[in-house]
Parts: structure tokens; C-alpha cells; sequence
């Protein structure tokens, strides 16, 4: 090439400029080719339908063709459809980068990161590939590295957390630590109470030696230890005997006897006390890795994974101390719930004895009620039967079960029942009440009887029902009619003789027929007060008579009862004060149907026995009141009170509490047996109630006139 000359025209200094520029360019595109063409990176120009207008060598081996080959086909035939290209523009002016997935002639995939420089050239652009794909699958590699290790550390987890059993979950550990870093030992070494050691599982190799159960001593294991291992300490030695390592020369002594080269060691600590309470970081033991072949560079997978399995093994740890303290809970319990079984046996076997027992006595009770021939019943506060024996059969034909449950008024039929209804309601008020009665046996026959209820009351005092007893006195009853009339025909043979006696001895009395000794005049007396009485006996013998034989007609009319009773007071006023009793009566204005006579017949004969029965000072009170349909008469005293079993029977003839009241006071033992028959011809009833020593009633109801 000629030199250049220095004066040139204008014209040609600027031609030789432009010259020495495009030289310039071409020597250093001459510098950048060589560059260019040998560069890493795939690069490439196109235009601008993206079709090849230069390769450099790079990107030939991306493509996996020739430059020759290769110049004109478009990038798009080797962007993988499924890799998706949608940022890649050829109409903008913006420079683009990104990713793009490509498939070369040879149909091998590759990952590029692009750059695509547009208009670097008129109609050409610059596109620079950078394959990623071994990055991308070295990524993908450890994404799935990763995952290996999760699954394996919950697969571990798992197995531990099968177990309750901590020996399987210390046994499970180690097996699975051992396989899975491929160490050649692996161990748990538990912290004893004194210092010392122990190691309680075991994994390792067949060609090394086991130290299961080995106690290491307290110089290999130092106190100081303890506590940075509770603090957290992992260790991880590469080589023992570097002395980077850092062992006492006692434990390299130690690791020697073993062969051991590496080692990975974490602590297991404990936070829960055996009460299930936390505590402070406590040592419990190590998870230890040995290498014995060679020194062994632990990786960060694997210390983390003996990390995460130690923090296992220490919950479960606590789990068994947990379910320790609940077997101890389990087995106080089992012994208490034992107790309470034989006490509960005990008490079934008592209460089986007491119910044999109580069937016993039932079934001796039963025989007993059964072979008694009168009527025995209990009979519950809605009138119902809940108890009857044999003889109800026998008496009135019906069975047990016909009875059991059955009301008072079905089993005795009206017209009994309404009998019989008063005396039920005093035995369900928790009087005791006896009383007589007509019935009618199954086959037809009437029988007297005679009946008791006694209440049964609970401990509340709550009348519960009543104890019936039913007898038949029909026997006694006909005597006591033979009796009465031998002894009404006695008195009327004797009522004449005896009157005639009696004003005898009252004109010898008198001494007109001659004057008597003083013997003789007490004589007389005694004769006199003792004919007195025959005829008072033989007067009301009769009386009672002539009412029973019915010869006695009651002239009833209407009557206000306040006046019978101050009659009945004022002639009663001089016994009681003879007597030295207080007699007050009440008198109420109430209208009764009766005879006169009787009514005050009986008024005087219930006050002269209340006052008979008292004792000086104190007080006899005659009362009335209305009841329902009837007048109620009382005659209250303070006296001496009658015993429950005689309540009724006083009502009979010559039936006395004491027999010698008759002669003490004077009495026949006839007076309350004429009241009654007075009172029940008048339609009434007349009853008795008494508590002994402190005084009795004498009740009788008479017929009220309505309006
Ligand atoms: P008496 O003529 O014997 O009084 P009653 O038929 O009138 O005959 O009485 C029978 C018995 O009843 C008496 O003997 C007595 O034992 C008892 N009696 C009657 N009224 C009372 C009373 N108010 N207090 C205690 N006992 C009485």
C-alpha cells in the first residue's frame, strides 16, 4: 500500500479520513472476529424475520449445525413450542432479555438465557445465547436433593413416632441415621445420674466392634461438657487427631481403642420434667455418628438431620415419661377402682344375704298371716290393697292377684264401703281405729267383725297407708245376744221384787217401824246404797234393751243444739262440783233433728263420766261445731285417760278399763253402750279418743237441718 501525503485538499482530507476510519473498523472487527467467534456464549445476527445472518462457533454447537447450514433458517424453527417464546420481538427497539427453551437439529433441548439487541445493523440484530441448562438441572438437582431429605426426615419422624416404646424409638433412630448417612456407627449415649455414661442403642457395621452398653468414664466425658452440649453444642469433627479438632488427648486415647476417625455429635435435651412440667435445657444424651475408616467431612443435610432426629428422640422422651406418670396414674386408679370393687362386691354379697333374708322372714311372714284365720291387709294411702293374705280368699272368694291393687270400695262393695269410709280416713289422717262391722261372706253368709287399722307412717311422719285386721266376732257377738236377753229377762223378773226392796228399806230407814242399832243403821245404809244400784243396773239393762229390741221409738224434732247443752250443764253443775271439776260448757246455735230425752240422756252420761274421771282442779269442756250434713259434740277432760285398746271396746256392755270402777265409781259398765245405740238411732256416730294421763274426747255426731 502508498504512504500517505500530509497536504491533500479539504476534500480528500475528509475522504482519507473516512478511509482511515473503515480501516480502522475492519482492524478491530479483525480484533473482535477471533473473539466473537470463540466467545462462551452463543452469539448470532439475524434479521428481521429472525433468520440467521451470522453464527459464531458457539452458537453452531447450540444449534448442532454448520454456519453454512445454519445461515437463513429462523430462530423460530428451534424455540420448543412447549418452552413458550412469547417475549422474543424482532419489532421493537428495546433491547429484550429472557429465557428460552430451544431443540437443536439434533433434537437435543437446551435452556438459553437470551439478549437481544435490535437494529445493531440496518435490518439486523444482535441475539446472544447463553446455555443454562446444566445450572438449571444442578438446581433442579438440589430442589430434589431437598425433598429427598424432607420425605427421609419424616419417614424417620414416622417411625419414630409409631413407637411408644423408647428403646424401639432410640433402636429406630440409630438403624435409620446409620442407612442413611452410610456412617459406620452410630449410637445414643445416655447421661447417667452420676456422671458417668452409658451407651443404651447401637447401630454399626459388622467389621467394627460394638460398644453397646459401655460405660465411658467421666475424664472421656468431663462435667463441663454437659453443660455446652445442654446449651446446644453440635460438633462436627472431620478428623480426630487434627488438633483443630480440639479432643483431649484422654479422649483421642478413647476414639483410638475404636478406630474412629470422624465424628458428628448432638445433643439430646430434655425441657419436660416427669410431672409434665417444663425445666431449663437438661442433657439427657448424644446422638453420635462415628466414620471409622477414614476422616469424613460431615455436610450441613447431614448434621441438620441428626439434629432434627435428636429434637424427636427428646419429644419422645417427654411422651414416655408422659405415659410413665400415666401408667403410675393408671395403676393408682386401677388399685382404687379395684378397692371400690370388693367393697361394691362386698356390699352386693351383704345386700344378697339381707335379701335372702328379708325373703325369709317374708315367706315366714306369709306362712304365718296365712294360717291365721281373720283378715290381714295392707292398703296404701290411695286405698289400694298392697297386701292381703290367704284367708280373703276363703272369706270372700277372691284370689290374691284380684285383690293386689285393687281400691277398698271394689273389694267391699258400696254399701260396706260406705261403712267403713269414716274409720279409712281417720287410720289415713294416722289415727289408730277400731270399729265393727256387718259383711257378707262369697257364700251369702252375714258375719260380725271387728277391725283395726293401724297407720303406717314414713319417717317424715307422712301417713304412707294402713295396716288392716279384720276379725269375725259373729260368735261372740250371738253369745252376747243370749246373754243380753237372759239377762234383760233376769232384771224385768227382778225390776219388781227390787223396787219393792229398795222402798222396804227406805220406810225401815226412816224408823217408824222401830229404831235400829247403829250397826244396824250402818247395816241398812249399806243395803240401801247397794239396792240403789241393782236398780240403776237393772234400769238401764232394760233402757238398753228397749232401745236394741227397737220398742223405742226416738220422738225426733227439730232442736237448737245450745239448748241441750246448757241443760245438760246445769244438771251436771252440783257432781262436778262435788267433784271439785271445772264445767264449761259452749253452747252453739246450731239446729238438730233429735229426740229431747236421749240426746241429753247421753250429754249427761259422757259429763258425769268425764267428771267421774277427773281429779279435783281439773276442767270438763262441752263444745259443739258445725261439720258437714251434722252437728259435732265434744266432751273433753283432763282426766285419766283411756288405754288405745280400749278406745272401743268401752263401748260394749260392762266393758270397764279397770273392773272396779263399777264399784269405786259407782258405774254399770252400761252407760256408753246406751249412747251409742241413742246416737246411731239418731243417724250419728259416737267415738272415743284419749291420751293416756292427760286426758279424753268423746265425739258424737248428730243429723244438722238444712235450711
Ligand atoms: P260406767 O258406768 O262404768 O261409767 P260407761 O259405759 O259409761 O260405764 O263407761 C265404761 C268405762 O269406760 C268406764 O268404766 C271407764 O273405765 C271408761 N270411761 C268412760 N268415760 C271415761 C272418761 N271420760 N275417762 C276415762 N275413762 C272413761
Amino acid at each position: 500500500m502508498a504512504p500517505r501525503s500530509s497536504h491533500q485538499p479539504a476534500s480528500t482530507q475528509k475522504g482519507k479520513n473516512k478511509i482511515r476510519s473503515a480501516s480502522t473498523r475492519r482492524s478491530r472487527k479483525r480484533l473482535l472476529q477471533p473473539l466473537l467467534e470463540y466467545a462462551q456464549d452463543a452469539i448470532a445476527l439475524v434479521d428481521d424475520a429472525g433468520c440467521f445472518l451470522d453464527a459464531n462457533l458457539a452458537a453452531c454447537q447450540l444449534f448442532g449445525l454448520s454456519r453454512q447450514a445454519l445461515l437463513g433458517r429462523p430462530l423460530l424453527d428451534f424455540i420448543d413450542a412447549g418452552g413458550g417464546h412469547e417475549g422474543l420481538n424482532l419489532q421493537t427497539s428495546q433491547r429484550q432479555i429472557g429465557e428460552l427453551r430451544l431443540v437443536n437439529s439434533r433434537h437435543v433441548f437446551s435452556e438459553v438465557e437470551y439478549s437481544l439487541t435490535p437494529a445493531v445493523l440496518p435490518h439486523g440484530h444482535l441475539l446472544v445465547l447463553r446455555d443454562i441448562s446444566r445450572r438449571k438441572a444442578a438446581i433442579e438437582d438440589e430442589l430434589q436433593r431437598q425433598r429427598q431429605r424432607v420425605e427421609l426426615f419424616s419417614e424417620v419422624t414416622l417411625k419414630i413416632r409409631q413407637s411408644l416404646q423408647l428403646k424401639e424409638i432410640l433402636h429406630t433412630t440409630v438403624t435409620e441415621v446409620q442407612r442413611i448417612l452410610r456412617a459406620d456407627r452410630v449410637l445414643i449415649y445416655q447421661v447417667l445420674p452420676n456422671g458417668t455414661g452409658k451407651t443404651i442403642s447401637e447401630a454399626v457395621l459388622p467389621n467394627y466392634p460394638t460398644i453397646l452398653d459401655m460405660e465411658f468414664p467421666e475424664e472421656v466425658f468431663p462435667e463441663e461438657y454437659h453443660q455446652l452440649y445442654a446449651q446446644g453444642r453440635v460438633r462436627a469433627i472431620t478428623d480426630v487427631h487434627n488438633p483443630a479438632a480440639g479432643l483431649s488427648e484422654c479422649l483421642v486415647d478413647f476414639v483410638d481403642q475404636f478406630d474412629i476417625k470422624a465424628k458428628l455429635i448432638v445433643p439430646i435435651v430434655q425441657n419436660l420434667n416427669h410431672n409434665g412440667s417444663t425445666s431449663p435445657n437438661q442433657l439427657w444424651g448424644l446422638l453420635i455418628a462415628h466414620q471409622c475408616r477414614n476422616p469424613r467431612h460431615w455436610v450441613d443435610f447431614e448434621l441438620e438431620l441428626m439434629q432434627q432426629l435428636a429434637d424427636q428422640i427428646s419429644i419422645a422422651l417427654a411422651q414416655a415419661q408422659l405415659l410413665e406418670r400415666l401408667e403410675e396414674i393408671v395403676e393408682v386408679r386401677t388399685a382404687e377402682l379395684q378397692d371400690v370393687n370388693r367393697s361394691l362386691k362386698q356390699e352386693i354379697n351383704d345386700r344378697e344375704h339381707a335379701e335372702a333374708a328379708l325373703r325369709q322372714s317374708e315367706e315366714q311372714l306369709r306362712l304365718i298371716t296365712n294360717a291365721l284365720p281373720v283378715l290381714i291387709a295392707y292398703v296404701d294411702n290411695q286405698q289400694q290393697y298392697r297386701f292381703n293374705n290367704n284367708a280373703y280368699f276363703d272369706w270372700l272368694g277372691k284370689s290374691p292377684g284380684e285383690i293386689y291393687g285393687a281400691h277398698l270400695q271394689h273389694v267391699w262393695g258400696a254399701a260396706c264401703y260406705q261403712r267403713m269410709r269414716f274409720y279409712v280416713d281417720s287410720a289415713l289422717s294416722g289415727h289408730t281405729v277400731t270399729y265393727e262391722n256387718e259383711i257378707t261372706l262369697a257364700n251369702g253368709n252375714q258375719r260380725s267383725v271387728d277391725v283395726t287399722y293401724v297407720p303406717h307412717l314414713d319417717d317424715q311422719n307422712t301417713v304412707k297407708g294402713f295396716f288392716a285386721l279384720t276379725s269375725d266376732i259373729s260368735d261372740r257377738k250371738a253369745i252376747e245376744r243370749m246373754k243380753d236377753e237372759f239377762i234383760s229377762v233376769v232384771s224385768h223378773e227382778l225390776r219388781t221384787p227390787l223396787t219393792s226392796l229398795h222402798s222396804a228399806l227406805k220406810i225401815l230407814a226412816t224408823g217408824r217401824l222401830g229404831s235400829l242399832s247403829t250397826d244396824g243403821q250402818q247395816m241398812l245404809g249399806i243395803a240401801d246404797e247397794s239396792t240403789e244400784r241393782l236398780v240403776r243396773l237393772v234400769n238401764n239393762v232394760l233402757d238398753l234393751q228397749r232401745i236394741e229390741s227397737g220398742k223405742v221409738i226416738m220422738d225426733r224434732q227439730a232442736h237448737n243444739a245450745a239448748d241441750f247443752m246448757v241443760q245438760a250443764a246445769e244438771a251436771m253443775q252440783a257432781m262436778a262440783q262435788q267433784h271439785e271439776v271445772t264445767l264449761i260448757a259452749q253452747p252453739q246455735d246450731l239446729m238438730i233433728w233429735a229426740d229431747a230425752d236421749y240426746i241429753l240422756q247421753a250429754l249427761t252420761n259422757l259429763l258425769s263420766n268425764a267428771i267421774k274421771f277427773s281429779t279435783p282442779g281439773d276442767t270438763v269442756w262441752l263444745t259443739a261445731e258445725a261439720g258437714q250434713d251434722e252437728a259435732i259434740f265434744r266432751v273433753r277432760d283432763e282426766g285419766q285417760g283411756i288405754p288405745a285398746d280400749h278406745l272401743e271396746r268401752i263401748f260394749e256392755r260392762f266393758q270397764q278399763v279397770d273392773s272396779s270402777d263399777s264399784r269405786k265409781k259407782g258405774g254399770t259398765g252400761l252407760g256408753l253402750t246406751i249412747c251409742r245405740k241413742i246416737i246411731e238411732q239418731h243417724g250419728g256416730r259416737i267415738w272415743a279418743e284419749s291420751t293416756l294421763g292427760h286426758g279424753s274426747t268423746f265425739s258424737f255426731t248428730l243429723p244438722t237441718l238444712k235450711e
